[in-house]
Formats: structure tokens, sequence, C-alpha cells
């Protein structure tokens, strides 16, 4: 895949990738491995009655630019999956990041470094169990907040969390461990459908607030009155206070546009050279600088992750939080929760999620409630193993389709010297295009960059000059997260033709404002039109683009448990309740009853302050 060019070097003959990457693979559940060795077993033998690994060079790029150029969308993911796997490999080694002259190092803008965050207690469980008013599943932007309500309101509250609990301390600084580590599946969580698209979500105490970009939007009016009027939620009109407490308590900011970096500089100038409506994106990083490293953990915790937030404050007030469990239960007894049973995680095994070997039982029973926060995989993932909440779970899986957009500059944009996300254009709002400047290191970005084989590395090679625009969809497709034969989810999802277009629409978007800020080529990630050049862009939008050519990524999964004032439309009330069964909550983004339409934490947070008022009224 990487046949070295110009002073990059030569994949395995030069740098070891397979290693490695086979060493991050033994980190991943069996499920998640026999599927990528079908898909590798299939990429080695599609060249048949030849093996891709026994071709010489010239032959092999030759394959990979036929699978690049196809119109099938096997061929699609089977070479998007060997790009990941090797890039992944290949990016984080130092050869390869010398010589693009790809360094980071986290800073706040005065060189200080951040207060450090309050004590978190004793997160090993011990014993067999334990005894609460409240337990709540999953530590991410909704169990954490709501912990901390519950604790505050006086509940003895437990929280309990499958992954591991990190911070600056002891991040793992491996980029591939950390990937292992701190993502559930190893970031390879896929919905698959037309086209397949990668969801990735963290599992580790804090969630996916651990590995985010920071990026603080309050949910859209329109789509809270939406929320109020057609799905009974009276109180989504209410929520200024909650929002405002939220972002002081974070320490949201907007992106100062002097330090944001080029990348976000760049879209800022372009989008004001065309008049599109937007603004520097407000984050809860206080005045971090540079470096664009938020997907593995920030080095000096400036983000303010539930891990460093939340968690400490659930904590003060008395809340016990227990790491490295996994529910797989959901116990009730004559129609009420009374709690929950666990695997706890031997702690030699974390990395290892499926080792059986490795896991004792571990019960805890609530009193008052069982809040279900485990995002909008995790819980209806635990729905559906306990047979609760009726046939809505599941369903109404929304993830804000993304595409990555990349274009080249003849100027230095090092985009890793900025913020990863800093500006966004909503000048398209009304047809459900969000545009955010975002530039992702080279181990997750680089899978996305043009071309395969030489090609792509000729893509590397230019990436200190490449900027880059995240088209995010307010998507009316649904899909749904159901439970596959082994017992753990299986995410499906496809695009409606309309929100394709909308995707294209939204693709061209982010090309005009490119081409406004001087950029020579666009990369449309689109199968049929590698790049595009200035003047071009009337021609790619008079063209209609099958969904399997779009090349997507989500990061926003949502809705899989939804409010609806009919229960037979939804899982949950509107106070967060599950249908059918007392005691039992959800407080996530499984909540949401439609697609929010921004970046989802906040209003998250929003959600779970509402659902802990509902359980400490339930409890007074
Ligand atoms: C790369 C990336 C960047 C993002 N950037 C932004 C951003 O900048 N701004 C923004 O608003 N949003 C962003 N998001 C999305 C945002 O972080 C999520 O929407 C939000 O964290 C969801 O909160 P949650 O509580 O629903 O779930 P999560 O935060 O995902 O937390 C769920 C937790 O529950 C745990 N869990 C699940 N099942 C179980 C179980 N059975 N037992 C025990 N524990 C369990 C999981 O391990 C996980 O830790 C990003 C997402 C990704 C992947
Ligand atoms: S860009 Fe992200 S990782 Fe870097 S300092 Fe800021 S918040 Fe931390």
């Amino acid at each position: 895949m990487a046949p070295g060019i110009d002073g990059l070097p030569a994949a395995e003959r030069e740098v070891e990738v397979s290693g490695p990457v086979a060493r991050f693979l033994t980190s991943l559940s069996p499920r998640i491995l026999v599927r990528l060795r079908l898909g590798l077993f299939a990429f080695e033998w599609l060249p048949f009655p030849w093996r891709f690994s026994r071709l010489d060079p010239v032959a092999r790029e030759d394959f990979l630019h036929r699978l690049e150029r196809s119109r099938f969308r096997l061929h699609h993911e089977l070479l998007l999956m060997a790009k990941i796997l090797s890039t992944l490999g290949y990016a984080v080694t130092p050869r390869v990041r010398e010589r693009i002259g790809f360094e980071t190092s986290c800073a706040l803008a005065d060189g200080s470094l951040p207060e450090p965050a309050g004590d978190l207690g004793e997160t090993e469980p011990r014993g067999e169990g334990e005894e609460c008013d409240v337990v709540i599943v999953g530590s991410g932007a909704g169990g954490a907040v709501a912990a901390a309500m519950l604790a505050e309101a006086g509940l003895d509250v437990i929280v309990l969390e499958a992954g591991g609990s990190f911070n600056r301390d002891n991040y793992p600084q491996d980029p591939l461990e950390a990937i292992a580590t701190l993502y559930r599946d190893g970031g390879l969580t896929i919905a698959e459908g037309q086209p397949a698209i990668p969801v990735p979500v963290a599992r580790a105490l804090g969630g996916t607030t651990v590995i985010n970009s920071g990026t603080c939007f309050r949910a859209p009016e329109p789509v809270l009155e939406e929320w109020r009027r057609d799905f009974g939620m009276e109180w989504s009109g209410d929520l200024e206070a909650d929002f405002a407490e939220a972002e002081d308590f974070l320490r949201v900011q907007p992106v100062d546009p002097e330090r944001m970096g080029r990348n976000g500089q760049l879209a800022m100038e372009g989008a004001a050279a065309i008049g599109a409506s937007g603004g520097p994106i407000s984050r809860n990083a206080g005045d971090c600088v540079q470096c664009s490293s938020c997907p593995f953990g920030c080095e000096i915790d400036a983000k303010r992750g539930m891990h460093v937030s939340y968690l400490p404050r659930a904590v003060a007030a008395g809340a016990r939080i227990r790491t490295g469990v996994e529910v797989d239960q959901v116990l009730t007894e004559a129609g009420r929760t009374v709690g929950v049973h666990a695997c706890r995680l031997l702690p030699a095994y974390r990395a290892k999620s499926d080792n059986q070997g490795a896991r004792r039982d571990y019960t805890v029973r609530a009193r008052v409630a069982t809040i279900v926060a485990g995002g909008a995989l995790g819980t209806p993932e635990l729905l559906l193993r306990s047979g609760l909440g009726g046939k809505q779970v599941g369903r109404n899986f929304h993830i804000h389709p993304a595409c990555w957009v990349g274009a080249r500059y003849e100027e230095d944009v090092r985009g890793w010297d900025g913020v990863m996300q800093s500006y966004y254009v909503d000048q398209w709002e009304a047809r459900g295009v969000l545009l955010e400047a975002t530039f992702t290191p080279l181990a997750f970005g680089g899978a996305w960059l043009l071309g395969a084989g030489r090609e792509h590395q000729e893509s590397m090679l230019r990436f200190g000059r490449m900027g880059s625009i995240g088209v995010h969809l307010h998507d009316r497709s649904a899909g749904r997260v159901g439970l596959g034969a082994e017992g753990s989810i299986h995410a499906r999802y496809s695009l409606t033709r309309d929100d394709a277009d909308r995707i294209a629409y939204g693709i061209a978007r982010a090309a005009e404002i490119h081409f406004a800020a001087g950029a020579v080529e666009v990369y449309p990630n689109i199968a049929r039109v590698p790049r595009l050049r200035p003047g071009q862009l009337g021609d790619f939008e008079a063209t209609r683009f099958a969904r399997s050519e779009l090349r997507l990524e989500a990061f926003h999964p949502m809705g899989t448990a939804r409010v609806a004032a009919d229960p037979t439309a939804g899982v949950c009330a509107p106070d967060g309740s599950v249908n059918g069964t007392a005691g039992l909550y959800v407080a996530d983004a499984s909540l949401f009853p439609t697609s929010v339409g921004v970046n989802p934490m906040m209003t998250v947070i929003a959600f779970a302050k509402q659902v802990a008022r509902s359980v400490a009224a339930a409890a007074a």
C-alpha cells in the first residue's frame, strides 16, 4: 500500500507497519476481527487468480488504481478498510511524521497547565456488587451530568463504566494503543448500508467527550420547537439556564481567530469572500492553542471532558464511580427495575474486551432508579439484551453523516498547528448542511486522502498544504441498531436519495469556500471525481451521484431510544423514563427524537439535566 516515494519510507521494507497493526488488532473483539479477516481475505483475493500480496509493485499499483476508480460499492469498502488499517500503522511511525513535518504539542495560550481535575475516588470495583439509590450505566456526556445532578440532590449514586479511567497522567502515548484503549472496537464500529459508514465512539471514563473535539453548540431553536410540538417535550423550549450553566462550568469560549490555526482561517476567509455566514467555534477547552490531537485524549486536559469536569463534581457530592464494568442486563422485578448485572473486567485484560476468562460477575442493586446512558449504540444494545423498551429500541438511528472535503493550497497550512475544529459556516443550515473547518491527525485523516499506493503517498507529502472542511448533514435518513447473532450490536444505516443529494450539495459548498480561499484543487471524496479544479464546480453540481459513491464518516450517533409523546412511536416518555418499566430511564444521545443538526454534546448535557430532575422528583 505504501511503496515509498521521495523520502517517505517504504512500508515493511523500511518501516514496520504490519507488526504494530497486528498488535492493535489483537485488542479488538473477536466479532470485529472475524469481519476484518473476511474483508482482508476478499481484498487479498480480489485480483484472482493472483493474490494482492504476491503481485509485483506495478501490478499492485494498477490494482489499487482500479479499485479507487471502481463504481462497485464493495471495492470502495475493501479499499477504505485497507487504507484505514495501513494508514493507522504507517502514519504514526516517526520517519513518516518527520518527513511530513507533522509534530504536535498541546498548550494553553499563556503556556500554563490547567489546574488538576478533582478526585475520582476509588474506581476499582471490589467484591461481587454494591447498593445505591441510583445506578447509572455509562459515564459520557449524559451519564456524567446525570450523576453530578443526582449526587448534588442528595441521592446515593453509582456510575458504572465499561472503559478505563484516563487523564493527562496516563493517556497511552502510542497512537495505536490510544485508539485500541479509548475507543469501542478500536474505533472501527461501522454502520453497514449504502454506503458503509464508520461511526467511532469512545469506551472510557468520560465517554466520547474524552476524545471529541470540544465543539459546543446549543441545539437550534427550530429543532427544540419541533421536539416540543411533535414529541411532547414541553421543557425543550426552556433550556436556556441549563445551557448557560454547562457553558460556564465547562468554560466554553469561542476560538480566537488569531490562534485558531491556518486551516480555520482559510475557511473563515473563503466564507467571507462568498458572503457565507459563520463564526469561530465555541469550545470547552479554554484558550488552548495547537495541536489537533483531541481524538487521542488532550495531553494537558485543556479540554473539559466529563472525566475532568462533571465526574469529579459528582464524586465531590458523594457519587461512586466504577470502571472496567460492562453492564449486560438491567434487572427487573414485577415490572420495576432493581439495578443491573455486569461483568467486571480484571485490569490486566481491559484492552481485550472480550476475554471471557478475565470477567467476574458484578451486581448493583438500585433502590430508586436505573439510568442507562451508554450512548446511542450502547443504550439500545443493553435495552435489547434486557428485552426492555419495546419495539422502537434501536430504530430512528441518526448519525449526521459527514464528508471530509480536503483541498490543496499553495501556501503552508500545517493544519495540525491549530485547533481541530475551529470555524463553522451555517449559511446553508436551512438545507441541513453545516460546515466545520476540521483538521484531523494523520493517523485518522490519512485514510481519506486522495488515491491509493503511490498516489496516496503523494497526497501524504502534500499534507502540510492541505486544508479541510467537514460537511455535516442534518439527516432525515434513519438506520437501526440491532443485536447480531453473537449478541453484540449490528448497526445499519442507508442514506435516502434526498440526503445523498444534500451531502453532494454540501461538498460543493465546501469546495466553493476552499476555492474562494485560494485552493488550487479540491478533493470531494467521491469515487468518480477524485479532484476538482477551479471552474469545474458547475459540472460537479450538475452530476447526480450514487449513494455508494460517497465516502462518509459519522461522529454523532443519536435517537435509538427516542422520546415520543405516543408510546408506540418511541422508547421513552418526555421525562426520560422507559416505557413499560418503572424506575428505568435513559439519559444520553439516544433520547433525541430526531437528528439535532449540530454537534450534540451540549444537547445531551441539557437532556441529562432534565432526566436527572425527573429522577430526583420521583425519588422525593
Ligand atoms: C471523534 C469524535 C469527535 C466528536 N466531537 C464532538 C464535538 O466536538 N462536539 C460535540 O458536541 N460532539 C462531538 N462528538 C459527539 C459527542 O462526543 C457525543 O455525542 C456525546 O459524547 C454523546 O454522549 P453520550 O452520553 O450519549 O455517550 P458517550 O459520551 O459515548 O458515553 C457513553 C459511555 O457509556 C459507556 N457504556 C456503553 N455501554 C455500556 C455498558 N453496557 N456498560 C458500561 N458502560 C457502557 C461507554 O463505554 C461510554 O463511555 C464527537 C464524537 C466523536 C466520535
Ligand atoms: S487542540 Fe485538543 S488536544 Fe490540543 S490542547 Fe486543544 S483541546 Fe487539547
